[in-house]
């Protein structure tokens, strides 16, 4: 197990302190979020000797593949981190100055997620500058707008970059995340048609079908999602979060939509689950009834096998570096989500707790950060000359 001295810790330290100091927070309104963060980095990769590719998806808003020329392993593998944070509005640290009070860094960004950013460029650095890397081609990728909705990890790929791994950098308190539930957005719409309402029977309240449509949400259709359930994820859930119908109060509603937030387990598509989904929601509501789902909008669940060498080769890491090691799920989801979609087998690994992202008083124990470069470090180095997703 790699160990950091005092020097490698001060390193990696200053290197988080000049990334915090970075405004990338997605402020309303605000252009050019990433491009002072991507130059920075883009310096820092190409200084390791990296060449950077660019995807400049809005103006001063990149994402950014840095990789060693020289690797021409057959095998991928990328570490990925993203460049934005949330907004520093409301905060009751000073969200820039990266001040370091009783063991923890403090500011926006510390915990979500530039110490991963930093723990993954450190320990390739000191891999690189020793000569100590895998056999394979190791991608550094910093992307756009994740705190969005993942649009620069989406937006990515759109293009052809794909690895054959990816280590998603997030906060999981440096141990394995190897699921999470996918978010399927769905906005529906019922249509009535409207009369008045001293005359109810003239017409059809869109209202009270939506009504109906709403009990079938939170009571058949949750029972029906609920009847299986994943070990580490639990159960499914759907819970109507939007409604809005009706014009006046002298008018019998011809039209209500409602937005239903569901959260689901590996083991269907998105596509599986609208089309049961309508499917149920029409018997339900009967054949006279208006009902169509107008949009929705949603990411695959991540179920990376937990038998695969990266995983195996991770959580022996994670124990020697006195995690559990286990893999874990979590409630959020990342943009493993778009990196399943595309194909690329995907895990989450960071520095810092969840709990403590996008707070008024983000911060970073400095134990973790140093944990999550060792553990980095020493899968890179366990390797050398190895595949790290061979056996
Ligand atoms: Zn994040």
């Amino acid at each position: 197990m790699e160990t950091l001295n005092k020097a490698q810790k001060g390193e990696v330290v200053q290197l988080l302190k000049e990334l915090v100091a970075i405004d990338s927070s997605q402020m309303p309104g605000k252009e050019r979020v990433e491009e002072e963060m991507a130059s920075y980095v883009t310096h820092y990769c190409k200084a390791m000797g990296m060449t950077v590719d660019k995807q400049e998806v809005a103006p001063g808003r990149p994402n950014l593949m840095a990789h060693w020329p020289e690797q021409t392993g057959s095998k991928s593998l990328m570490l990925e981190a993203h460049m934005d944070t949330v907004t520093v509005e409301g905060m009751t640290v000073d969200p820039f100055a990266g001040k370091i009070r009783d063991g923890k860094i403090l500011g926006r960004g510390t915990c979500d997620t530039k110490g991963t950013m930093a723990a993954f460029l450190t320990a390739l650095r000191i891999a690189g500058e020793r000569g100590q890397l895998p056999a394979d081609k190791l991608y550094f990728v910093a992307v756009m707008d994740e705190e969005t909705c993942c649009e620069g990890a989406k937006e990515l790929m759109k293009t052809d970059f794909r690895t054959d791994a990816a280590i998603v950098g997030e906060p999981t308190r440096c141990e394995l995340v190897t699921c999470h539930k996918g978010p399927l957005w769905f906005e529906v719409e019922t249509r009535g048609r409207a009369c008045h309402p001293s005359l109810p029977e003239k017409g059809r309240n869109a209202i009270d079908e939506m009504a109906r449509l709403v009990s079938f949400v939170h009571g058949a259709y949750t029972e029906h999602i609920q009847h299986k359930s994943h070990p580490l994820l639990g159960r499914s859930t759907a819970q109507v979060t939007v409604i809005e119908g009706g014009t006046r109060i002298n008018i019998i509603p011809e039209r209500c939509r409602a937005k239903i937030d569901g959260r689901y387990i590996p083991g269907q598509s998105l596509d599986e689950i609208k089309t049961e989904f309508e499917r149920m929601a029409r018997q339900q509501l009967g054949p006279e009834a208006s009902f169509h789902i107008v949009s929705t909008k949603g990411f695959l669940p991540l179920d990376s096998p937990v038998e695969s060498p990266l995983v195996r080769k991770l959580q022996k890491v994670i124990r020697q570096a006195g995690g559990s090691g286990k893999p874990q799920g979590v409630n959020y989801f990342a943009d493993t989500g778009p990196f399943t979609a595309g194909g690329i087998a995907s895990v989450i690994f960071g520095s810092g707790d969840i709990a403590q992202a996008h707070t008024a008083d983000e911060y970073l124990e400095l134990d973790q950060l140093y944990r999550a470069t060792e553990v980095i470090l020493t899968l890179l180095t366990q390797n050398v000359g190895r595949s790290i997703l061979g056996e």
